[in-house]
């Protein structure tokens, strides 16, 4: 049993419901859906997969909506014959913003939540439509004696695809307080903009020098829930990119996502400001399961293998992942060009690996551990990007300012545009290609993969021997007491502030 619970669907999916429960006659109107389960560390999505349109004498329109049992029996069997779990989904014409259960609904969708739970094996999800705005409310019926159904009442209602529209639960994720020290942010866009983008559940895969300047940009904004990742350690090569970064946190030893972490609670303006520093890649299990409680991820990592990860999440999971990045071509010592990269990985959008954002076969070369033999680096191409390490704080703010452009188009729409497409920003001729286009013929992210959620066939996660060398020799070095010494007192001075 899962303790929050939030329903995606794709804005594809979203357009044929409105189609359908928008009469023109002003009544209510209902349809059966099909979804999959998602489940990550703390949080249950369901993802709706496809609808189940009525035929001719499955439901009687007259003031309300009625279904015969026919209908019900219908879908439950393409449900069940498919692997999917059933939904129902009614309309509430003149309804506006987040759908309450009430008493009408209650007793209607208890009525058939065990007949669903014995058929499809996976729980009702019900759904209330809001015709005025294509507002959502939704909940998950879970069983707690053999007569006894409880809705779980959602969080959220995400669409996603080239815009991400949240229908939030006011109740249980209320508006955070627009504070003074947001004026000039809520001026620009207006108080709802805000509320929105301020209850989205944001994840940071990467804090290095790209990350944390995206942790920076959204503490500011006023994110209130954010979930950073990385196994990392500050090194003294860091230095010169990574922002708060220094000499004392080479030193200490520290790991990038606390320094991550503790920067975001010092620029956060909002109140209740939640941050969780993770210790993980989402390559590893633990870390693929807390990606999965976000509402949108920014991928600011540079190797293969969570970027196929993230991938995944992004079109099986419905999670959209903003990612980028930076080449360098500094061949013969000089800096002959550079790019930096910003983009979104969702359903109607390129999949990152139609993007070029990594190679497929790299991935399995990660995953056996070769990335992290220097023998084997040595042996790509001189050019390749996982050979070339030369970079610049400022190509990393520009590819952090492209990944954030894309974040608040996706979630803020200026003018109703929220996907201009893939950019690709040249430094030497001071241009930016676009790629409006979406995945190749063929792809399975766009095609077989989509919304399949825990029903997924692939198994991405894995141990990954590097992390854990790296975490053991923090640990080690965190036992030695000049180091113990130091972080007290540093940890003395920052609680003072
Ligand atoms: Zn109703
Ligand atoms: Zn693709």
């Amino acid at each position: 049993m899962t303790s929050h619970f939030s329903v995606a669907m794709t804005t594809d999916v979203a357009q044929r419901l409105t189609q359908h429960l928008r009469r023109a006659d002003g009544q209510e109107d209902c349809c059966f859906v099909l979804w999959r389960p998602s489940t990550g560390a703390t949080r249950t999505t369901a993802l709706l997969t496809d609808l189940v349109l009525p035929q001719h004498g499955e439901r009687v329109v007259n003031g309300t909506v009625d279904f015969t049992s026919d209908y019900f029996l219908r879908a439950a069997g393409i449900a069940a014959e498919n692997g999917s779990g059933l939904g129902f989904i009614h309309a509430h014409p003149r309804g506006r913003g987040w759908q309450d259960l009430n008493d009408i609904d209650h007793a209607a969708e208890t009525a058939f939540a065990a007949q669903t739970l014995a058929i499809t094996r996976r729980p009702l999800v019900g759904l209330t439509f809001a015709g005025t705005d294509a507002g959502y409310g939704a909940r998950l019926w879970q069983r707690h004696t053999p007569r006894r159904y409880h809705p779980l009442v959602a969080a959220s209602v995400r669409v996603v695809g080239g815009r991400l529209a949240v229908t939030f639960n006011d109740r249980l994720l209320p508006a955070p307080p627009v504070t003074e020290r947001q004026i000039r942010t809520v001026s620009a866009w207006g108080p709802s903009t805000q509320n929105d983008l301020a209850r989205l559940h944001v994840g940071v895969v990467g804090t290095g020098s790209v990350g944390m300047l995206v942790v920076e940009a959204l503490a500011r904004t006023g994110i209130r829930h954010m979930s950073l990742f990385d196994f990392d350690t500050v090194e003294e090569h860091n230095l010169d990119r990574l922002l708060h970064a220094t000499a004392r946190d080479v030193r200490l030893h520290r790991a990038k996502v606390d320094l991550a972490a503790r920067a975001a609670r010092r620029a956060a303006t909002t109140l209740d400001f939640q941050v969780a520093a993770h210790e993980t890649s989402v390559v590893e299990p633990e870390g693929f399961s807390l990606a999965a409680d976000c509402d949108v991820l920014f991928s600011c990592v540079d190797r293969p293998w969570p970027r196929a990860v993230l991938n995944l999440l992004a079109n099986a999971h419905l999670i959209p992942v903003v990612d980028g990045g930076v080449a360098v071509d500094a061949r013969g010592g000089h800096l002959r060009g550079a790019e930096w990269r910003g983009h979104v990985a969702a359903p109607g959008r390129a999949c990152l690996e139609c993007l070029g954002q990594y190679d497929p076969a790299l991935v399995t070369a990660e995953r056996n551990g070769s990335l992290d033999d220097p023998a084997y680096i040595l042996g790509l191409p001189a050019e390749h990007p996982l050979r070339r390490k030369e970079n610049v704080f400022v190509f990393s703010a520009n590819a952090a300012a492209a990944q954030l452009t894309q974040f608040l188009t996706m979630t803020t729409a200026p003018g109703g545009i929220a996907d201009t497409g893939a950019h690709l920003h040249h430094f030497t001729t001071g241009t930016i290609e676009r790629r409006e286009t979406g995945c190749d013929q063929g792809c399975l992210y766009d095609g077989p993969l989509r919304a399949l959620g825990d029903d997924t066939p692939l198994v991405v996660t894995g141990p990954h021997l590097a992390a854990e060398q790296v975490r053991a020799d923090r640990a080690h070095a965190a036992r030695r007491w000049p180091i113990r010494m130091e972080r007290a007192v540093a940890d003395l001075l920052v609680h003072q502030r």
